[in-house]
């Protein structure tokens, strides 16, 4: 019994795999699967009195200590935007 051989005799018939390009990549789409980047955590400052941000436990928002304003995180960005900020009427937890 005889069985076709397609596979051996030549080496490599397979094509060659295409190494991935990253020219295509945008830095955006690098970003996307990160979380937040504490060095981005720590340039931003509250926009209303220019304090730095906490990351919430959660990772939902960045909390101002000067103002108590809550500036939420949309698919990992932060929206520094004091329309848009949420105002934290907890009261203060003891540190
Ligand atoms: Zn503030």
């Amino acid at each position: 019994m005889r069985t076709p051989d397609y596979t051996n005799g030549f080496g490599s018939a397979e094509p060659e795999p295409q190494a991935p390009s990253l020219t295509g990549v945008s830095p955006c789409a690098i970003y996307s699967r990160m979380s937040l980047d504490p060095k981005l955590l720590e340039v931003l400052a509250c926009p209303a009195c220019k304090l730095p941000v906490s990351l919430l436990p959660d990772g939902s928002g960045l909390r101002c200590d000067g103002c108590r304003r809550i500036y939420p995180v949309v698919d990992d960005i932060p929206v520094m935007l004091i329309d848009e900020a949420l105002q934290d009427s907890s009261p203060k937890e003891p540190a």
